[in-house]
């Protein structure tokens, strides 16, 4: 509920995101877009207070997620929320990764720490996951460290973990732009499985329209920092608002 971020840039507040509103539904698919710039990795980073600005940088405005306002958690309560109840893929793999640690260990963490899976049972969901998102040598990549993937293998390995405690709310940024288009529809087809077995909702950022009109049900179209257009996919197709939208929409061949 009107969530403001501001950075601090030459000793000058500077707000790169204004006054944002907007919910998602329990099962619900929302694609976030705009052009680059207007501010939709800040605000997926806002929600789960991940952002990391300049010194000074703040956050106001309210959080809420199933009813109670996450802004006043702590970290540890945030961690606890973040992984199991919502989780993300962020749009530069390497951010969350960890350099010096095994895939496969970061991998069984994560699992361990919220699910009640003992370590063999860990193991082969960690395995299955992997394999799940198209790796098929998913046994030697958990004994990888990340830096021996390439770029698109490591985007791979953050699905995976983001999806590997079936969250209930995924916040994906840009989460297939950087894989192939066969990986890419593996992946989307992999969340949309997950999302109708489980009810899982997504916040989906992407700047391709055609991943809207196939996963999401809801789209935010952001611009300079504001939300400007909120509508049915088939709306914002059909009828778009906005000219940052429409121009959008025109430029689909
Ligand atoms: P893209 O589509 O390129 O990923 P975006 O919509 O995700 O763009 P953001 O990354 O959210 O855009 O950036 C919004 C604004 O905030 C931009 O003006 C950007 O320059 C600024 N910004 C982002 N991160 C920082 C930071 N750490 N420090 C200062 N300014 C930042
Ligand atoms: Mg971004």
């Amino acid at each position: 509920d009107k969530v403001a971020t501001q950075f601090v840039q030459n000793d000058q507040p500077l707000t790169v995101i204004h006054d944002l509103s907007f919910h998602i539904n329990k099962g619900e698919v929302v694609g976030l877009v705009g052009e680059s710039g207007s501010g939709k990795s800040v605000t997926s980073l806002s929600i789960l207070k991940l952002f990391k600005g300049t010194t000074g940088s703040i956050i106001s405005g309210e959080i809420k997620y199933k009813g109670e306002s996450i802004s006043t958690y702590n970290e540890a309560k945030m961690r606890k929320l973040r992984g199991k109840q919502i989780s993300m893929i962020f749009q530069e793999p390497m951010t969350s990764l960890n350099p010096v640690m095994k895939i496969g260990e970061q991998i069984e963490e994560i699992i361990r720490l919220h699910m009640p899976y003992g370590k063999k049972q860990a193991r082969e969901h960690a395995v299955s996951m992997l394999k799940k998102v198209g790796i098929s040598r998913a046994e030697d990549v958990m004994k990888e460290y990340p830096h021996q993937l390439s770029g698109g293998m490591r985007q791979r390995v953050m699905i995976s973990i983001a999806l590997a405690c079936y969250p209930e709310l995924l916040i994906a940024d840009e989460p297939t732009t950087a894989l192939d288009v066969t990986i890419q529809a593996q992946i989307l087809e992999l969340m949309k499985e997950i999302q109708r077995d489980l009810g899982m909702s997504i916040l989906l950022i992407t700047h391709d329209l055609g991943v809207v009109s196939e996963m999401c049900d809801r789209v935010i179209v952001m611009y300079a920092g504001r939300i400007v257009e909120e509508a049915s996919v088939d709306e914002l197709f059909n009828n778009p608002q906005h000219p940052y939208t429409q121009g959008l929409i025109q430029s689909i061949p």
